[in-house]
């Protein structure tokens, strides 16, 4: 046995053997996905809008449990940006065996007050983006007969919010898709499920007002904002071997912001 295959072996490994891509793998919980992913022995295509350097630090962090790690810039809301990461991502690696759409923005703003830019590019990017990515990579899953993609929600598309209408529509219409996805693509092998995350200590939440969040903070029943940490694990459970019963299900690590 050579050094390479006796260090595969010694690699925790829920993941070992997978290829998964992550979108908006530069900051937050896409960062903290990646790094986890590889903690349980994946390969990854890390996608995102800032460059390979601003990239750094989740490479970094990410190669460092010795994995196969490549970086892809790429606007997910473009359907040639998608169909270019798409096709690189599989060229470096040989293929895709999960997806995670991550990559997200949020704004804040009375309806009354919204521009329709803004609608638009929150749309773009958290729902047409879902869609591009999973539609570009999801075929050759379909074909191997193993697959998984893990849509990143929110729990404001469950109970909504104010100043969020636009976030909202475009967090609960990823819950819809992903469950319309499921109940396509199931009895082919690929589970489709989405993580509807409560208040994250991200630079995401750091966007929202000082009001919005002290209001947030109040109503929360465990008292206190979530950490990426506190993510991670859901996306692991759903990308492995052990998810192999969910399908078109919304997980919820929440603090109790949503109990069904
Ligand atoms: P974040 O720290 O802002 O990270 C999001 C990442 O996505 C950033 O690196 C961002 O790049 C990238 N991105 C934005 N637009 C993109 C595009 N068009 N194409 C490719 N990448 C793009 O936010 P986060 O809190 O980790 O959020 C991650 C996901 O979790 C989002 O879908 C968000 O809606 C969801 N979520 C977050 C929370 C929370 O409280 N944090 C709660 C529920 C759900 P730039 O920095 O260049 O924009």
């Amino acid at each position: 046995m050579t050094d390479a295959e006796r260090f595969e072996l010694d690699r925790p490994g829920r993941l070992r053997g997978r290829v998964a891509v992550v979108t908006g793998a530069a900051s937050g919980i896409g960062a903290g996905i990646a790094e986890g992913f590889a903690r349980e022995g994946a390969d990854l295509a890390l996608v995102d809008l800032v460059d390979e350097r601003s990239a750094g630090a989740v490479l970094d962090a990410a190669r460092a449990h010795g994995g196969r790690v490549s970086f892809h810039q790429a606007d997910v809301s473009d359907e040639s940006s998608v169909v270019s990461m798409a096709e690189a991502a599989t060229a470096a690696h040989g293929r895709v065996d999960v997806l995670v759409n991550n990559a997200g923005i949020f704004t804040q703003s009375l309806l009354e007050d919204l521009s329709v830019a803004d609608w638009d590019r929150v749309l773009a990017v958290n729902l047409r983006g879902t869609f591009l990515c999973t539609r570009f990579l999801i075929a050759p899953m379909l074909d191997r007969g193993w697959g998984r993609v893990v849509n990143i929600a929110s729990q404001l598309g469950q109970v909504g919010g104010t100043e969020v209408t636009h976030y909202s529509a475009s967090k609960g219409a990823v819950i819809a898709f992903t469950k319309a996805l499921a109940r396509e693509v199931a009895r082919r092998g690929v589970l489709v499920n989405a993580i509807a995350p409560g208040p994250i200590r991200t630079p995401l939440l750091e966007r929202e007002t000082e009001q919005w969040r002290s209001a947030k903070l109040a109503e929360l029943p465990i008292g206190r904002f979530g950490e990426v940490g506190e993510v991670v694990p859901t996306a692991v459970l759903l990308a492995s071997e052990e998810g192999s019963y969910y399908v078109g299900q919304t997980l919820g690590p929440n603090g109790g912001d949503v109990m069904l």
